[in-house]
């Protein structure tokens, strides 16, 4: 979070990327669906539902043409000429009985003189014949019968506000002459099962529409503009009128939609994808990048420096380098640490421990002796008139003489708890282990010869023709929890008085004092020079 910029997560990052290309992705489908596949789609279900249409239109015109044959029968015929003429009531009892009018589905039928006046007509209905119902004379004597003239037509009219087929065919003798005598007229009426047999025969689901019908329709003869589930639509009479209407369902149903099933399954297919990556990705990069910062957090925090571990090795090469480089600075800086600790406890000239780390020795040894019973000594030791030594041979030689007596004196330890520093200028400090008088005249006397062994002249010394040293000894005896009631200095203090004492009692030599249990620590030491 530097400068105010504002920082993503990878997972929030990833998340955007992927939002984004989802997002993008569907645009793209949709566009592609709704410039390309769609209106194609949409073509063909218009192209099916106009065949549809197609096809009860055709069927309806084969029942037209059946119906269209029997009229021309009837009326290309020369009995039927001579009915116009004589009106003779045997050819109607020969040829309009009720049985005539069931067989042939009929559900009226008229015959007209030449100039269009009814000579004859009757409705059929619930297996009887009606003679000159009203509505029949209504509808011929009406305008929609103008349509006459004609050798042959049919239409499709509403007579007594029902739908009827209608063909009317010129009489004429049937030696093909062109004279026309009149005019017969037959009629089926369409109903429910005339149109289930339209139904059948166009193999689809229509349902009549019963009258009367509006005055604004969509016709079915035009070409169809728009897919739909199911069809309302008219059929004309010649009037132009609507004479049939009829529901026509179609097979393609709605037809296309833009966005479907397998459009949305597809998009879900293909955002699967960013959702497939995004678990990998987490896996095997975000996951170990979270582990591996947590953890650093955590060395953070607590002020450790820790090698790097991870639960499960990276499957990123990059992350097990990174791992990998992180963990060989971590060892670096150990070593470091190392080195310096190791710095920070040693006398730079003599390179012994200095005055930092006895301190923290003399303090351990302080509370280990008090919990652990044992006879432990410290002896400050300090060079014999070494400013003259310095101020005739020089500072270097100085040097050299604390860099050897140092070496002499750490030389003289043993055991790992034992320590020979540099306390100060040319004064030294050790703590040694001495379980009894004798262990303790041991070291004194391993002390002594390491001196002597030196060899060092100091021509300037009233004590010796050598360098030497004087020490004073602070003996704990048998320690033991008898020493909390003491601080620790006057340990360090009881060793300072005696070698005071050492230096008084005139240099190259050694004082002790004993401290004990029966032995109470007082201001005034008990002093004892060591044998030698
Ligand atoms: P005494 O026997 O009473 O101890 O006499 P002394 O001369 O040793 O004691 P004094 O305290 O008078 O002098 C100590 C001298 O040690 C003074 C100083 O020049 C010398 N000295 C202290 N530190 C160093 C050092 O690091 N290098 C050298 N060359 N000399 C040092
Ligand atoms: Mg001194
Ligand atoms: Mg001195």
């Amino acid at each position: 979070q530097s400068c105010g910029r504002s920082m993503f997560s990878i997972r929030q990052l990833y998340i955007l990327v992927a939002l984004g290309y989802t997002a993008l992705l569907f645009i793209a489908m949709l566009m592609l669906r709704a410039f390309w596949f769609y209106p194609q789609e949409v073509e063909q279900a218009l192209y099916i539902q106009q065949n549809e249409v197609h096809s009860f239109l055709v069927a309806l015109e084969l029942r037209d043409q059946q119906l269209s044959s029997l009229s021309d029968d009837y009326a290309i015929w020369n009995q039927s000429v001579d009915f116009t003429d004589t009106s003779d009531p045997e050819y109607l009892s020969d040829n309009f009985e009720p049985e005539t009018f069931d067989t042939q589905s009929l559900a009226a039928a008229a015959i007209l003189d030449r100039f269009g006046k009814p000579l004859y007509y009757a409705g059929f209905a619930a297996e009887a014949l009606i003679p000159e119902p009203d509505y029949l004379a209504d509808w011929l004597t009406s305008d929609s019968v103008n349509f006459m003239p004609d050798n042959q037509i049919s239409s499709i009219e509403l007579i007594n506000q029902l739908p009827h087929l209608v063909s009317s065919s010129a009489i004429r003798l049937s030696d093909e002459s062109t004279d026309i005598h009149g005019w017969m007229i037959l009629i089926r009426r369409i109903d429910a099962e005339f149109i289930r047999i339209l139904a059948d025969v166009s193999r689809l689901q229509i349902t009549l529409t019963e009258p009367p019908y509006a005055a604004a329709f969509s016709n079915l003869r035009m070409p169809i503009k728009d897919v739909q589930a199911a069809r309302s639509g008219c059929i004309t009479n010649n009037a132009g009128a609507a004479s049939l209407c009829v529901t026509i369902q179609h097979g393609n149903g709605a037809g296309p939609s833009l966005i479907n099933t397998p459009v949305l399954l597809a998009f879900l297919l293909i955002s699967i994808i960013p959702a497939i990556i995004f678990i990998m990705l987490l896996k095997v990069i975000i996951d170990p990048i979270e582990y591996a910062l947590k953890f650093l957090n955590q060395n953070n925090s607590s002020g450790q420096v820790r090698p790097l571990i991870f639960s499960k090795s990276p499957h990123v090469k990059e992350l097990v380098e990174l791992k990998k480089a992180f963990n060989q600075l971590v060892m670096t800086s150990k070593r470091q640490q190392i080195k310096l600790e190791r710095i920070s406890n040693t006398d730079r000239l003599t390179d012994i421990s200095n005055r930092r780390a006895f301190d923290e020795a003399l303090d351990k040894s302080w509370r280990r002796i008090q919990r652990h019973p044992q006879s432990i000594a410290l002896i400050l030791v300090d060079i014999d008139y070494f400013k003259n030594f310095n101020d005739h041979y020089g500072h270097q030689a100085g040097d050299s003489a604390l860099q050897q007596v140092a070496k002499a004196l750490a030389g003289c330890t043993r055991r790992t708890d034992e320590i020979a520093a540099r306390f100060g200028g040319e004064e030294f400090a050790l703590i040694m282990e001495a379980e009894d008088a004798t262990a303790l005249n041991r070291i004194r006397q391993r002390m002594d010869e390491a001196i002597h062994s030196l060899h060092i002249r100091h021509d300037y010394s009233p004590a010796s023709k050598e360098l030497t040293v004087s020490y004073g000894i602070a003996w704990i005896r048998d320690s033991g929890p008898w020493l909390e009631e003491y601080e620790m200095k006057v340990w360090l203090r009881a060793a300072d008085a005696a070698l005071y004492e050492a230096k008084a009692a005139g240099r190259n030599c050694n004082m002790l004092q004993i401290l004990s249990r029966d032995v109470p620590l007082t201001e005034s030491p008990v002093l004892q020079q060591l044998p030698g």
